[in-house]
């Protein structure tokens, strides 16, 4: 939940979700849209179903055990190589480094290592000095041992708490930092100049249009394939992406007939809501929402009314009923749709 999400957003969210799965197969056993539920609200929802995916695989392959060897933590899905390395060097005190962001901010004004980190050319080198850093093995010649042992749990500690505390993106404490002495940033006083910023790109704007039946003070919804944007979560039907929005009404709701068989949009009362732009890390999503209030049902949709628990959803569409909301996941922008529509039920 703390990967790209604030320690005080995340609060809340981990004790219900801690209370709802106490134990790693409490997770496995349940059903993946409760997850994505109590997941609702904290954005990039692969964190959930990764977590979902390895809690099962856990169960299944490791006999509901964490596992404890490097490959075996690295092949969990949603773990990359410095998650894997923080769990092992914190709980098992093994040889890895770790490289996250505070990380990279420590190492490359430590070294004042010029280009921007997240490029692969500057990551990789980061790699290997953060490799050379950490404290050394034995055969490697044995420095700050504990109990015979060389202390990489609290090395990994020190240098996130460092770079969370100290070497801060802004105004580093550069007065109370350990590592001063030999800070190269420091001595060139250039601290505010690294770690580099990305290179500026211009994020591409897609559109599309949702379209909303409404029926008797309920909406359609549809659950969205389990990988892409917004897997596995549940949201209106779309057009597809549309440049600059050239489909007319008249074409989205030809594509809401295709693609619900017969339903009857002649007597619809239909309303177009405010534009709205929801941005992802990679491109701007303008989002026109239409809805359509049906005056009969859709006669071939096998959507079911629940109102309860996802247990019920048997089908991948159902009838939402925004009073009596069904416990699934639901995007940002399908909730903001939703709070706008309160008004209209
Ligand atoms: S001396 Fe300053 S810039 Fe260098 S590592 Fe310490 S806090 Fe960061």
């Amino acid at each position: 939940m703390l990967q790209q999400t604030q320690v005080a957003t995340v609060i809340p969210y981990y004790e219900t979700f801690m209370l709802r799965f106490p134990s790693v197969t409490a997770l496995a056993n349940s059903p993946v849209d409760e997850v994505l539920h109590l997941w609702t609200g904290l954005g990039y929802y692969a964190r959930a179903r990764n977590l979902h995916k390895a809690a099962q695989q856990i169960r299944d392959v490791h006999s509901g055990e964490f596992p404890t060897t490097f490959d075996e933590v690295i092949a969990l899905p949603g773990i990359g190589r410095s998650t894997a390395a923080a769990v092992l060097s914190l709980s098992l005190n093994q040889a890895y480094a770790i490289m996250d962001g505070n990380v990279k901010r420590v190492l490359t004004r430590y070294m004042a290592i010029e280009g921007w980190p997240g490029s692969k050319k500057i990551e990789d080198r980061l790699w290997v000095d953060a490799q050379e850093l950490k404290p050394l093995c034995e055969s490697e010649g044995k420095v700050s041992l504990v109990n015979g042992q060389a202390r990489y749990g609290d090395y990994t500690q020190a240098i996130m708490d460092l770079g969370a505390t100290v070497c801060t993106r802004s105004k580093p404490k550069c007065d109370h930092c350990p590592m001063q002495s030999r800070c190269l940033a420091f001595a060139q006083g250039k601290q505010a100049e690294f770690p580099f910023k990305k290179p500026k790109k211009q994020i591409p704007t897609k559109y599309t249009t949702m379209l909303i039946p409404s029926y008797a003070g309920q909406v359609l919804m549809q659950q969205r394939p389990p990988t892409g944007i917004w897997g596995g979560l549940w949201g209106f039907l779309e057009t597809g992406f549309d440049p600059q929005f050239k489909k007319t009404t008249d074409e989205a709701l030809a594509i809401l007939c295709d693609s619900l068989g017969s339903v009857n949009t002649a007597d619809a009362q239909i309303r177009e809501l405010d534009t709205f732009k929801h941005t992802f890390s990679h491109f701007h999503l303008m989002i026109k929402a239409v809805l359509i209030e049906l005056k009969e049902p859709p006669v071939n949709v096998v959507a079911e009314a629940v109102n309860a628990d996802f247990d019920d959803v048997t089908t991948n569409q159902i009838w939402f009923d925004s009073y009596n909301p069904s416990k699934i996941g639901l995007s940002a922008p399908t909730m903001k749709i939703l709070d706008i529509l309160k008004n209209d039920f």
